[in-house]
This record gives C-alpha cells, structure tokens and sequence, in this order.
C-alpha cells in the first residue's frame, strides 16, 4: 500500500496519479506558464482555476479580488476542516527559457514555480475528489500576490481561516532532487522587514561643497554603517542579513544631489537578533543629522514574519511525505533560509508546514526569480499526492475537529 492509506475504519485513499491526471496537472502548468499575471493582476488565473474545478465538479469562489476558495468533503459537516495552501501570482521578469510553453507577456514570468503550485493544489483536489469517503472537509486556498508578501494577509482578512484547524503547503526548490521532500519543525524561513530611508539635504553645485548638503555621500556612509550592524553586534551564530538593494540619487555629474532614497530589507532567523538589527537601524539613520547635516526618515513597509512548522503538524507532514516518497527521500533542508513566505501570515493564525518539493531540472537552468528558471514536472505528481495525504492524514487525528483558528492580526 506504498501509495494509499488505510484508515481507523478501513477506508482508504487511494493517491496514485494516473497518466490521464499526469497529463492534466501537466497542461494545467503549462497553460499558466505562458500565461503568467503578477500580484493581484490574476483574474485569467482565477478564472482559469476556477473552470478546472468545475470541470472535477467543485465550485470555486473569488476571494480577496483575484484568489480561488473551494471546499471539498460532506456538505455542512461539524467535522474538522483543514486548509491547503497554493499561491498564484508571476514575477516581473521577462523569460529567456526557450521552453516551448514560455511566456506568451513579456515582463512576466513564473520565475518561482507558483504555475506548478496550482497544479498540485489542482491535482489534490482531483485525488480527494475522488474518494468514496472523507473524514472531514478540505479548503483549497488558492492565493494571490505571494510575491508581494501580502497575499495571505488578505485572504484571512477575507475569512479563509473561518473553522480551519491546520493548514499545509508546498513549494517547488531546484535545489533538491525530484522525489525529495524536505520536511522540518521550527523556523526555515526568516523574519523579512523591508525598508526605506529617505535623506534630505540641500542641492548645489559640485565644485561647492559648502553651500550644500551631500545626501549621496551621507548616503554611501550610511550603507558602510549599516553592515557593521551583521558583523559587529548580531551573534555570529545566528543568521542575519541586512541588504540595501537599491540607492537611488541625483541627475548630473556636476551637481550635488539634494534627496536619495535606499530600499533594503532585512532577514533574521530569531527574534532577538532581529530587534536588535533594527533598533541598530533606527540608531544609525537617528545618527545621519548630527554626522552629515542632512534629514532622514525610515519607513519600514509589508513586513513578513517567519514560516515556523509546528511541532504537530510537522509530524503529519512528515508521515505524509514518507507516504508519498519513500522514507529515504524525506530530508531537512538544513539551516534555515533567509528568503520571506507569507504563509508565515496563516502561521499566525493555525498550525501549519510549510515543507519544498525537489524538482532540480535535468538540464542547467537559472535560479529562482531568474529569467532561466525551470524545474522538473515530475515534482508535480509528488505535491498532489502529499498534498491529499497529508489533509487526509490530518483530518483522522483524533480530536481534529476540536481544533480552529485563532486568526490575531497584531503582527502583521
Ligand atoms: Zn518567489
Ligand atoms: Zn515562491
């Protein structure tokens, strides 16, 4: 029974994906590949999602503009519920792939494997559909602008969460093998608090200095500074980045400029270091008037918390997994990553894990968030079926049904 589950009263769910489901989880990739819409732009995929359910004989609601919600088990149970998670959304990328599917938008790719996400989700629904039998009810949660770090925030604003007891999710990563899972309690992706400080000084001429005041070279000071905040007061032991990714001032060689604006952001894997990283930041741009005579303000914006597994879940997750895969491919993905998920937000709110599908591609391909990026579709089949697996799983623990959401919005 390497790919079916018995139950507590002899019911099974049998999650072997045949071809003619192959073939559909593949079609539905590829026709939201070429097809990609960014963050809260996703009314094709919507729509698109939405007619593939229709097609199993599930309906599907628009939720929160442009994300899918739709519910599979007894009508009206009392039962427990339990959430599946696939984000939707591309990237503003133009593809350089080649693959005979690629982009039909320039500008826009899937370049993070959401296309595959939704699939997945797509092809779980098909194998729980499926079944004579099912011990409670399953909520499919198909969510926008994962990349724009607020996708999640606002499905549960829309009420996504209402008598949800746990909720599990998947993301594709080329940096394991096809048929691995990598499963793993606690944190294993970092707190993200994007910024920007905007410097204010006085415009003038560049051959004199003195009747201005500088922002570029307050500017440049105050990104020298910034990272003796890594290497001088976070513990060495405990993962800390901090990157100003854009610095942006002036228009002529010959003129001092009069306002910059950096955008950074930065990502901890404790709560400690991660106050003490920004406390270090208010200090130092608090510091910018004194050193450089010039105003500056910090805003931070859509500031994500850490994805951290709950114990429990994780544990079901993990059975899931060595179900689906095979105990040997069920691996931890090592230290935490310092990359942002905003199922983070649903964590707040329920137990949750978030576990990466292996999907490294044959042949080479770029990174994701690259405009080479591919994966391996094989890895399509092993999401549905963990998926299934794992809200079946949950759904039999005794006393499932006792558990909900508590959805607090304090931390957002
Ligand atoms: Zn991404
Ligand atoms: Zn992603």
């Amino acid at each position: 029974m390497s790919r079916s589950t018995i139950n507590r009263a002899g019911h099974r769910l049998d999650c072997r994906v045949d071809d003619a489901l192959h073939q559909w989880m593949l079609a539905v990739r590829r026709h939201l590949h070429r097809y990609p819409e960014l963050s809260y732009e996703e009314h094709r995929t919507a729509a698109f999602i939405r007619h593939k359910l229709a097609e199993r004989g599930i309906t599907g609601h628009i939720v929160g503009g442009t994300g899918v919600v739709a519910e599979i088990g007894p009508a009206d149970s009392p039962g427990p519920c339990v959430g599946l998670r696939a984000d939707m959304d591309a990237l503003p990328i133009t593809e350089h792939t080649g693959l005979p599917f690629a982009s039909d938008h320039p500008g826009r790719m899937h370049a993070c494997g959401h296309d595959g996400h939704v699939a997945m989700l797509l092809g779980a629904a098909n194998l729980l559909q499926r079944a004579p039998w099912l011990p409670g009810r399953i909520r499919l949660i198909f969510q926008p602008a994962e990349e724009r770090g607020n996708g999640a925030s606002r499905m549960i604003e829309n009420g996504v969460l209402d008598r949800v007891g746990a909720i599990f999710a998947g993301h594709i990563d080329t940096h394991y093998r096809t048929g691995q899972i990598t499963v793993d309690p606690g944190l294993i992706c970092a707190y993200a608090d994007p910024f920007s400080i905007t410097l204010r000084g006085r415009a003038g001429h560049a051959a004199r200095p003195h009747e201005a005041a500088d922002v570029v070279v307050a500017g440049a000071g105050l990104v020298m500074t910034l990272q003796t905040l890594i290497s001088r007061e976070v513990d060495p032991n405990r993962a800390e980045v901090l990157t100003i990714g854009s610095f942006q001032a002036g228009t002529a060689h010959n003129v001092i400029a009069g306002e910059a604006v950096l955008k950074g952001t930065i990502r901890s894997t404790d709560e400690v270091t991660r106050k003490r990283t920004i406390d270090g930041l208010h200090r130092v741009v608090g510091a910018l008037e004194a050193m450089y005579a010039v105003r500056a303000e910090l805003v931070f914006e859509d500031r994500l918390p850490a994805v951290i597994n709950a114990a429990y879940a994780t544990e079901i997750a993990r059975a899931a997994a060595w179900e689906t895969t095979g105990i040997d491919k069920v691996i931890s993905q090592g230290p935490a990553s310092l990359g942002g998920e905003d199922f983070a937000f649903y964590q707040q709110c329920v137990e949750g894990c978030l576990v990466r599908f292996g999907a490294a591609p044959a042949a080479a391909s770029g990174p994701a968030h690259s405009d080479t990026f591919t994966f391996d579709e094989r890895c399509l089949e092993i999401g549905a079926r963990w998926l299934a697996q794992v809200a079946w799983r949950w759904l039999l623990q005794p006393g499932a049904a006792m558990l909900t959401g508590d959805c607090r919005t304090d931390d957002r």
